[in-house]
């Protein structure tokens, strides 16, 4: 068989050497049951909407998620390989994503419905959630309302006191993935008798109570995304994870958590699809010679490529940060938002670029593909839409710019911590006052790779935006125009996490001189966008034409990149 490319995972040579050896025999031994279970299996469930029932019952019996998602201080006694690591998290994602976002959904709607329970003074709510893990139960985050969306401030899930220190609680709640089978769901509502924000309430309610009804799956898919009613349902003193201001907290600070995992499921996703991408088009022979000999199709294969090359050194480079995150280094705020927006938008594009050459096949039943391209669409509007998260990022803008402050530098994080802090993040609020490490330093030691040269300019001429040109009062409430400024600044920070990586592992600078090519032509596009936006002064117009650059151009170089690509041919077929 031919060579596996290092920088993509391929399940036939997978094994993640840098992990414990514990991590590393369920990693595989989720791999393998996959394999195991085979394309046919795999698509058919998909197509028919079975419930996980055998993937849950795997990963009950290895104790897969009760590891994986037990923070050290739950684990009790039997502590054993239990820690929540971020590294190793990401790492079960991305094999998630490659199979099926389905697997994932169930997985990441557990690792939210913890969230709460975890960061929760409430041992005896903590012990029972352990127990729960440890008989391979999954669990269910109940924000959403139908009625209600991105603004939670405005539940009506209601909570009634019972004189008891309890409460009765009546509602109902939307979208909530295992809402069918979940041992515990975190439930947000608010208390009847207590105005405003001191009356949230965060509590654990059991699917399987006789006061929970499941009304219905809101989507057609194996993900089981609920709609539930809860009528008068008892909510006892030990129910209770958080009240008031800190339940909003709690809200927050587990969607940090969980939109981590989207980046590395849309990376799952674009490895599979590039795999059966590409060997369809080197086979498939069109007047004599392979589709692959079109330029333009060497040209959309290499981007896409490229691009998701990228998404993997930015999402590896974030788990650094996320890591080694605490009350005094709040950068993940920026980089977490930028893996949950940018990450998951780069997946479509890579999958656009990639069906449009091999179109009809990209329908086919018996690829993973055709799933691939529903799948993908959804990561960028799950856990906050890329809007919301990209306002987010924009409040980071001027800070990240233009006033760097000293941080020691992060080294990377595969080590076999628990990352505790991620459960006592503190309040959601001060996002404007936090500083980052200066990015010129990651540019500058790139500055002889020709594209991120071009690119650098493309970065400082948006400095010079910021100090000259940035938007007024009136202009700071268009969100239309603010977010294609966004946009800009994005896939700054974007350029400067993946150079960090590339530095930390040495990635080879004809991929990453390809890279930036794309970089610069898409911070091109979003300047002209910018340009065209109805609110931008003639001033930002002028500022937006004039950031336009041409990428450097180099046959050779994407000669020897588009090899690469070509290599891919083969390489994996997932068993039947
Ligand atoms: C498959 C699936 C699974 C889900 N699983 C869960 C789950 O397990 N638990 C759970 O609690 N929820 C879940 N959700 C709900 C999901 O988080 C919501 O979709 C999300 O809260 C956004 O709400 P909305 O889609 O109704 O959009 P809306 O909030 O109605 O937004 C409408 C538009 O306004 C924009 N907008 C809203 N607020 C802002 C803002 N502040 N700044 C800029 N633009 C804004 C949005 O970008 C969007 O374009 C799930 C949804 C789906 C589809």
């Amino acid at each position: 068989m031919a060579m596996a490319d290092p920088l993509l995972f391929n399940p036939h040579t997978y094994d993640p050497k840098h992990f414990d050896a514990e991590t590393r025999r369920l990693l595989r031994a989720t791999v393998d049951w996959f394999e195991a279970r085979g394309k046919r299996r795999l698509i058919e469930d998909y197509r028919s909407r079975a419930w996980l029932a055998d993937f849950l019952e795997f990963s009950a019996k290895e104790g897969l998620f009760a590891t994986f998602l037990t923070p050290a201080s739950a684990a009790g006694q039997d502590e054993g390989d239990k820690r929540w690591d971020t590294a190793r998290i990401a790492a079960l994602n991305e094999i998630f994503g490659f199979y099926g976002l389905d697997y994932w959904y169930a997985w990441q709607v557990t690792i939210l419905g913890l969230g709460p329970v975890w960061q929760s003074d409430n041992a005896a709510a903590r012990a029972r959630a352990a127990e729960l893990l440890a008989q391979g139960e999954v669990f269910a985050f109940g924000l959403s309302e139908k009625s209600h969306g991105a603004d939670i401030y405005s539940t009506d899930m209601l909570l009634e006191p019972d004189g008891d220190g309890g409460f009765r609680a009546s509602g109902s709640k939307y979208y909530i993935g295992n809402g069918n089978a979940a041992g515990l769901v975190s439930v947000f509502g608010r208390r009847t008798d207590v105005e405003g924000p001191d009356g949230y309430v965060f509590f654990a309610a059991d699917s399987r109570h006789e006061a929970y009804h499941l009304v219905k799956n809101v989507v057609d898919s194996s993900k089981y995304v609920s709609e539930f009613r809860l009528d008068d349902y008892p909510v006892r003193a030990e129910d209770i994870l958080h009240t008031g201001r800190a339940a909003f907290d709690a809200a927050l600070n587990t969607v940090n958590v969980g939109k981590f995992n989207l980046c590395t499921g849309a990376i799952g996703i674009c490895e599979h699809a590039m795999y059966e991408a590409v060997t369809h088009a080197q086979n498939r022979i069109l007047y004599g010679r392979p589709v692959t000999a079109f330029p333009h199709v060497r040209r959309e294969l290499t981007d896409a490529y490229v691009r998701l090359v990228g998404m993997k050194l930015f999402s590896d480079r974030a788990v650094d940060y996320f890591r080694s995150a605490g009350p005094d280094d709040r950068r993940y705020l920026l980089f977490n938002p930028m893996t949950k927006m940018k990450v998951t938008t780069e997946g479509e594009k890579v999958i656009d670029l990639m069906w449009d050459v091999i179109a009809a096949k990209g329908f086919e039943k018996d690829t993973y593909f055709a799933q691939a391209a529903t799948e993908i669409r959804g990561l960028p509007k799950l856990e906050g839409t890329v809007h919301v998260n990209l306002a987010l990022i924009l409040k980071f803008m001027g800070n990240h710019l233009l006033n760097p402050a000293d941080y020691a530098p992060v080294p990377t994080r595969l080590d076999a911590a628990d990352d505790a802090f991620l459960f006592r993040q503190g309040p959601a609020r001060g996002l404007g006052s936090i500083r980052f490490h200066d990015w010129r330093a990651a540019y500058d030691a790139y500055a002889d790779v020709p594209n991120v040269a071009r690119f650098r300019e493309q970065a400082d001429a948006l400095c010079t935006f910021v100090t000259t040109a940035a938007p007024d009062e009136e202009q700071s409430r268009d969100l239309d125009l603010l977010l294609a400024v966004g946009q800009l600044f994005a896939l700054v920070v974007h350029g400067q996490l993946i150079l960090e990586q590339a530095r930390l592992t040495g990635l080879e600078q004809d991929v990453l001189d390809e890279l930036f090519a794309v970089l610069v032509r898409d911070f091109s596009g979003y300047a002209v966008e910018l340009h065209g936006k109805d609110s931008a002064t003639a001033e930002q117009q002028s500022w937006a034409l004039g950031a336009v650059r041409r990428p450097v151009v180099d046959d050779a170089r994407s000669a020897r990149v588009w090899a690469r690509v070509e290599a891919l041919s083969g390489t994996y077929e997932m068993a039947p």
